[in-house]
Order: C-alpha cells, then structure tokens, then sequence
C-alpha cells in the first residue's frame, strides 16, 4: 500500500517539532512512519536535521553571530589602519 501524499505537507511542516522532540508519541510515531516510506519526506528531513546541527554548532562556540561579525570587521579595521599608519612612517 503507498502512502497518502497528503500527509506529506504535514509531515515538511511539522518536521521540526519532530526534530525538536516536541510532538506527542501518537504524531512522532506518523511522522516517523511516513519518513520511513517516503523519501521526498526523509530527504527533507534530513536536511533540517543537519541544518539544526550546523546551527546549535556554531552557536555554542560564539554567543551570537552578530557580536562575531561586528569583532570580525572591527579587527579587519584595525588591521588595515595600522598597515596604513605603517606605510605613511616609511614614506620619505
Ligand atoms: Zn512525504
């Protein structure tokens, strides 16, 4: 028996609170039902699942991308100023 395609919006929209643990059993064990027969669905979730890894990574080493932009750019300053100061001393 295939599965009901109409289960798949609900399954790509609720994906996350699958991920997140945040479905009650009864809905975790449908989604995981469907994931398991449907790989449009698996692959999707998949992806998510790494996305949420790439992102809880990168935040537990920085507080907040924000504050890591704004010191990146803050050091690229500082850095060329001094090379700018450099080259005005050298200059005859
Ligand atoms: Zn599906």
């Amino acid at each position: 028996m295939s599965h009901d395609h109409s289960d798949c919006s609900e399954v790509l929209l609720r994906v996350f609170e699958y991920i997140d643990q945040e479905m009650g059993p009864d809905d975790c064990a449908r989604v995981r039902a469907h994931l398991e027969e449907c790989a449009d669905c698996m692959s999707a979730y998949e992806c998510d699942l790494l996305l949420k890894a790439l992102v809880r990574r990168s935040c537990g080493r920085v507080p907040a991308p924000d504050t890591l932009r704004v010191s990146i750019v803050s050091s690229i300053t500082t850095i060329h100023v001094g090379i700018e100061e450099r080259r005005a001393v050298d200059e005859p």
